[in-house]
């Protein structure tokens, strides 16, 4: 096209209408609006001012940009006396620009330009010459032809008169060689023809020679052309000048932009052929005409090309700054793409920085940041929740804040009696005014007294709790802790005052079975206190309510307690607006799809309102109460079951209500997105190897573990070992213990808890060993509490000593025992897997509990002693030191491993 309007030039150029023009009106055209049309010459004006105005910009220095971390230790002492140790990073980035380095540069440029330019001049020169030379020749070779046709004039009259002469010597001639015989009797008119004949061929030869030379001169000019188009782009490539090159219709270039022009004319005129195409004369010309334009096209294209390279509109002179959107962190590989360069680079950028990373690794923002600004770049920092935080932002609610009812959880060790207290609260308060008497279990349920409404959630132990705390998710406004008077705190209970203190949730301590008679008050509030829990009769600030789930005791004196808390929390919100909240617990209804139970906390939930929880979203089709009344509408602080959405969202996500279904999908999308990613950033997490490198990030600073056991007795040994080396950086968390093999559930909690299963002389099953394989959790064995802890520790302090791997190399089964004289008890045993091995050390399991360790007394195969025997056979084994094998144990053969330990 040749012209085009400033919008489309602006498209093509990808700047904006408003900068074009203001760059058009820098260069003195008087384009206005965005459909003015733009000529070709126009262009070439408005390249012609770019060029100089990028040309004082290709002058800019070269910058230097050095950084520097620096990582230094800064103790404090707390309160409690002890030492706490921070660790201070300090990224420092310098930019040096040299000023010497400019004028070298501009230098540079300027006697490039200068050399390109007289090459070119020179080259343009030759080109003269040679053109002049070929035009000399050709006419040269005319005048020869002239020369040459004069003399075939002469030659022919010449002949006509001999023959008129010498009629009569015609028969002699005739039986004569006409060479010899003119070499012997030469004739006058004989050497004339002679003479004749040989200048004839002497101007033929000339012409030849004369029309190769111009072809040789041809090709030379165009090879010339060639190199002067490249030289004259060079320079101004260099020198960022054009308006200094020779004026454009001499160049050949220019020569070639009159070929482009008539190419643009041809296709308008092709266009107009096919827009006139109605006549059938002008249709009829078409075929050949497109043709013809299909020969031109591949010529066109490189005239375009060449053009647009000219331009410097869509291959800028200039790097090309990208504006690079980064999260909270970033992937390599996909920072790499965002700047248009390959993964390698960014990597060795990084490494400068002293980061060694690999492609699929991610790094954090301040990190990407300055890679992205040491290529030049910059940095566009967002939050990963940008998307959300809209969607949040969007959800104002006006209207005065009212005041609410306290949602209550509640807590405490095993059966103490949670479930009991529960039961009895609804059985009193709720199902009291409920004909149809104890409703359907939704999770949750409120309770109206003289003084105000109490909500209770309803969700068996701590996990629900655990879980919204873990999501960020605040349901809870006051936890109830359930303590027996006849046994004191326990250690859930302790767990329990840990998590409302870590949620800054206040307490009330419900002093449960305090109709027993076995009930010692002062103990259990004595234990309390020594977990900072302190009632009021002891001058702390906890309510301590004595009550019976049994008789009912001191239930009212509960409710009235919670009340009161309430009140000191002054729980307000709005009601009008879009409901917002939390889900509590979820079901696949085998009737009614999934069912969600969700709790308000923040305007009104109304039926056929867009629903999004967590990664799910869809409208509410109906509303259901806890009594199983269909609702059209709740308000904050009240429980409801919502039917419509199409799977069971995660206990503890968040709900919102959402006016664009556009926006909800995006959302969902987004979260799908970023928790496939947390769960394999989990999976790498939950490696202990791993957990010190994670220790940097807050979420990571505990070391999360499932402990399974023989005993009950080294659980709790362990468990309080374990507990001990929490420090105030790193936490040791038990999410789960037990006594007992490893079954495939503790697997599943690893992974969704980022957990490492340690088992101390239990074992895994076979689902739990597969599934620890297939997810990658991170399963170890002990037999020794102190290897254990050590390992523990070490993971905590990243100090990680050599790791002694215990690689268990094979296993077998005793199918008989016999009691010899010699060795005690002999087993009959059949090798399940891998070798045994008479001089590895060996351990006796029963049910997948350690009972024996030690080694092989002997190990037999058809009363030959054997050193080693393979899967699938038989063989005979006494244990050295251990007489009560039994049928169906089995005899686990391992070997320890030192491995070095590199992070
Ligand atoms: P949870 O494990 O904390 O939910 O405890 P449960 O509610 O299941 O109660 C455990 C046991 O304690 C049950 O056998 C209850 O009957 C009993 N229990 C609960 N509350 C009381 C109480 O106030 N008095 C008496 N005597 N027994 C109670
Ligand atoms: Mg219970």
């Amino acid at each position: 096209m040749a012209e085009v309007t400033v919008k489309q030039l602006a498209d093509t150029v990808g700047r904006s209408v408003d900068v074009l023009l203001a760059q058009m009106r820098d260069a003195g055209l008087s384009h206005k609006a965005e459909g003015d049309v733009v000529s070709d010459i126009e262009k070439q004006q408005l390249l012609a001012h770019l060029k100089r105005t990028h040309g004082e910009q290709a002058g800019e220095p070269k910058k230097i940009t050095l950084q520097r971390k620096t990582v230094s230790t800064l103790k404090t002492n707390v309160v409690a006396g002890k030492a706490k140790t921070v660790n201070v990073e300090v990224r420092k980035t310098r930019t040096y620009v040299k000023r010497s380095l400019l004028e070298e540069q501009e230098e540079q440029a300027r006697e490039a330009a200068e050399a390109a330019r007289k090459a070119q001049e020179e080259a343009e020169q030759q080109a003269e010459a040679a053109r002049q030379a070929a035009i000399e020749a050709e006419r040269r070779a005319i005048e020869d032809a002239r020369i040459a046709a004069a003399e075939e004039e002469a030659r022919k009259a010449a002949e006509e008169a001999r023959r008129q002469l010498g009629g009569e010597q015609k028969d002699a001639r005739k039986l004569s060689v006409p060479k010899i015989d003119i070499k012997r009797h030469e004739t006058p008119e004989e050497r004339a023809r002679r003479e004749e004949e040989s200048a004839r061929e002497r101007a033929a030869d000339e012409a030849r020679r004369k029309q190769e030379e111009v072809h040789r001169k041809e090709a030379e000019e165009k090879a010339r052309q060639k190199t002067l188009e490249q030289a004259r782009r060079i320079a101004e490539e260099l020198a960022g000048r054009k308006d200094d090159a020779p004026s454009a219709a001499d160049t050949p270039l220019a020569r070639g932009l009159v070929g482009k022009a008539y190419e643009d004319s041809f296709d308008r005129e092709d266009r107009e052929i096919k827009r006139g195409g109605g006549t059938p004369a002008r249709g009829a010309k078409k075929g050949p005409k497109k043709r013809e334009e299909q020969n031109f096209r591949p010529v066109q294209r490189t005239l375009t090309s060449a053009l647009s390279r000219q331009h410097g509109f869509e291959k800028p002179v200039e790097k090309q700054v990208y504006e690079v959107t980064i999260g909270e962190s970033i992937v390599v590989s996909d920072l790499a793409q965002k700047m248009a360069k390959k993964s390698r680079e960014i990597i060795r950028v990084l490494m400068k920085m002293g980061e060694v990373v690999t492609e699929n690794q991610r790094i954090d923002q301040a990190t990407a940041a300055l890679v992205v600004e040491e290529l030049g770049h910059t940095a566009k920092l967002v939050s990963d929740t940008a998307l959300e935080d809209s969607l949040m932002d969007s959800l104002v609610h006006h209207g005065e804040a009212t005041t609410r009812a306290p949602v209550v959880t509640i807590m405490g060790h095993v059966d103490h009696g949670k479930t009991s207290l529960l039961d009895y609260i609804r059985r009193a308060k709720v199902a009291a005014g409920e004909a149809g008497g104890i409703t359907q279990h939704i999770g949750a349920y409120h309770v109206e007294t003289p003084r105000g409404m109490i909500t209770f959630l309803d969700t068996p132990g701590h996990a629900a709790f655990t879980a919204m705390r873990a999501r960020g998710a605040k349901a809870t406004d006051i936890v109830v802790l359930v303590v027996a008077a006849d046994d004191g705190v326990m250690p859930q209970t302790a767990e329990a005052i840990d998590h409302a203190r870590a949620s800054g949730v206040p307490l009330i301590v419900a002093m449960n079975k305090i109709d027993k008679e076995s009930v010692d008050v002062d103990r259990v509030l004595s234990e309390l206190s020594a977990k900072q829990v302190v009632c009021e009769e002891w001058g702390g600030d906890v309510q301590v309510v004595k009550v019976s789930a049994k008789t009912g005791q001191g239930i009212d004196e509960l409710l009235e307690a919670i009340l009161i808390q309430a009140e000191l929390l002054e729980l307000t919100a709005v009601s009008d607006g879009p409901a917002q909240g939390v889900v509590i617990e979820s079901r696949i209804d085998k009737g009614r799809g999934a069912v969600a139970t969700l709790l308000v906390q923040k305007g009104t939930l109304k039926k056929g309102d867009l629903v999004l929880a967590g990664t799910l979203y869809g409208r509410a089709r109906a509303l259901v109460d806890e009594t199983g009344k269909l609702v059209k509408s709740v308000g904050p602080s009240m429980p409801v079951e919502i039917l419509g959405l199409p799977d069971a969202p995660g206990a503890g996500d968040e709900f919102l209500v959402v006016a664009d279904e556009r926006k909800a999908r995006e959302v969902a999308e987004f979260r799908v997105a970023r928790d496939r990613q947390l769960r394999m950033d989990m999976q790498q997490a939950s490696k202990l190897e791993n957990l010190f490198a994670n220790m940097g990030k807050a979420e990571a600073a505990s070391v999360n573990i499932i402990l399974k056991t023989d005993v009950r007795g080294s659980l709790e040994a362990l468990m309080a070992a374990l507990n001990d080396l929490s420090t105030d950086e790193v936490r040791v968390k038990i999410v789960s213990s037990g006594v007992g093999a490893i079954t495939e559930s503790d697997v599943t909690l690893a992974e969704s808890t980022g957990s490492v299963v340690l088992g101390f002389n239990v074992r895994a099953d076979g689902a739990a060993r597969s599934k620890c394989q297939n997810d990658g959790i991170d399963l170890r064995y002990y037999s020794i509490i102190y290897e254990l802890i050590d390992d523990v520790k070490a993971a905590m302090s990243g100090l990680l000593s050599p790791e002694r791997r215990e690689n268990i190399v094979g296993i077998a089964e005793v199918r008989e025992v016999f009691h010899s004289s010699k060795f005690g008890a002999a087993a009959g045993c059949m090798v399940l897997e891998g070798s045994l091995f008479r001089n590895k050390p060996i351990r006796v399991l029963r049910e997948d509990v350690v009972v024996f360790q030690g080694e092989l007394e002997s190990l037999r195969r058809f009363k030959e002693d054997v050193a080693e025997v393979r899967h699938g056979m038989e063989c005979g084994l006494a244990v050295k030191g251990y007489k009560d094998i039994k049928a169906g144990d089995k005899i686990e053969v391992y070997e320890v491993q030192i491995i070095k330990r590199s992070l």
